[in-house]
């Protein structure tokens, strides 16, 4: 039989990438908590007409991408495949739309989509996410723009861009998509199929086409930056005063658009030039239509996600630091391994300190060089033959100093010690 493997698209996190994880969420955590943001953590599966009804029956991620089952009790069930749909379900479900608007709240989640595997993507990804809702401010969104550029830089991010632009609202941007599509209409020939589909369908997702051709028509299109209503044009403004306030250089980008019609306003996305074809490390934008399309009251929100994996990318070839312990008890006589493993508890019960010893009946030296291989600043013998049985031996391997203690006050000893740096 063979050996059974992680599925397809998934990852297994070993410790010292997990580690490297944690310390970028830990990250994360410290700018979200400066800047107002709270966590939410919602269930792994949602109903399927969440996502439905809250991403788009229209868009590839529930045309293709989902992972849908039913359960045992025929509910049709989606595992999460983005973050913003259920945050604002649970905005609803929980009325947090009667709390002081607006709501600011992070997460930190793995997402699932049936995709193709490539560098950075995966079936099971890691995102970070910000959602803002209950705010139509401009300030909102450079808020939430800045959050993001403050986690990069804190991870040290360099060679980054920002595109910004804008999807107008309810009130201007039917007439840009009229104006959208009779232009794409008098250079059908030129497009490929999906655009042409697109083209009736929701002429704004012909912007997201790779396909050269289309590309050049597109270049020459009509732009929704030129075609904003006055409320939507004065938003965009303030929000590329704000950003440029904050050096955070933004390019507009006429095609960052997302074709859903609850998306408004501003959309933006950072790219990482080191990581060539695929470099967006994080985007989003804004939202006002979603809440009342899933069922709740109208209300303005705002948000991104980034990619775990695309930031640890982003990051870099940062060689983890070592694991290390502060202590290691050494055992050199079998009738006191029992002992020895007690004290190492009550070390570890006494301090925040970390502690190994030997679990697997190590040679003397054997021990000594699993000692040195972690790392550990102290090494406690227990059991030494030259000692008296309630008397343990530390060795402090930064100076070479030994002392025997007592081993009842062998653990308060050594804590008060590794707290002064030994
Ligand atoms: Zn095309
Ligand atoms: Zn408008």
């Amino acid at each position: 039989m063979s050996a059974l493997q992680a599925p397809k698209g998934t990852y297994d996190m070993l410790p010292d990438a997990a580690e490297r994880r944690d310390g970028i969420v830990r990250t994360a955590a410290r700018v979200f908590a400066a800047h107002g943001y709270r966590r939410i953590v919602t269930p792994e599966f949602e109903d399927t007409a969440l996502f439905e009804r809250g991403v788009g029956e229209a868009t590839d991620i529930v045309r293709k991408e989902m992972y849908t089952f039913a359960d045992k009790g025929d509910r049709l069930l989606t595992l999460r495949p983005e973050g913003t749909a259920p945050v604002c379900r649970a905005y609803v479900e929980h009325g947090l739309h009667k709390l002081p608007q607006p709501v600011k709240l992070w997460y930190h989640a793995p997402m699932f989509r049936y995709e193709k595997p490539q560098s950075g993507r995966y079936r099971e990804h890691y995102q970070l996410g910000v959602e803002a809702l209950g705010s139509p401010e401009p300030t909102v969104d450079v808020e939430v723009i800045a959050v993001l550029a403050a986690i990069f830089a804190e991870l040290g991010i360099a060679d980054l861009r920002l595109a910004v632009n804008s999807m107008g609202d309810r009130a201007c941007r039917p007439a840009y998509v009229a104006l959208l599509r009779d232009y794409l209409r008098g250079r059908e020939q030129e497009l490929c199929g999906d655009c042409r589909e697109r083209l009736e369908l929701n002429p704004l997702r012909t912007f997201d086409c790779k396909v050269e051709t289309c590309r050049a028509v597109l270049d020459e299109a009509p732009r929704i930056v030129d075609h904003l209503c006055d409320d939507c044009r004065d938003h965009f403004d303030r929000v590329l005063g704000l950003l440029a306030s904050l050096d955070l250089q933004p390019e507009v980008d006429y095609r960052l658009v997302r074709g859903l019609d609850y998306y408004t306003r501003t959309t933006f996305e950072f790219s990482c030039d080191r990581l060539g074809a695929q470099s967006g490390v994080g985007g989003g934008g804004r939202y006002d239509g979603l809440v009342e399309q899933i069922g709740g009251p109208p209300t303005p929100g705002v948000g991104w996600g980034s990619g775990l994996e695309r930031i640890t990318l982003a990051m870099g070839d940062a060689s983890p630091a070592p694991y290390r312990v502060d202590a290691y008890v050494a055992c050199f006589d079998d009738a006191a391994r029992d002992r020895a493993f007690l004290l190492a508890e009550s070390v570890r019960r006494e301090c925040p300190a970390a502690v190994e010893l030997d679990l697997l009946g190590r040679s003397p030296k054997g021990q000594l060089k699993q000692a040195s291989r972690l790392g550990a600043a102290a090494v406690v013998f227990v059991g030494l033959s030259e000692l008296p049985a309630d008397m343990v031996r530390v060795r402090l391997l930064g100076s070479g100093e030994e002392l025997d203690v007592p081993a009842d006050g062998a653990a308060a000893w050594l804590c008060e010690r590794l707290e002064r740096g030994l």
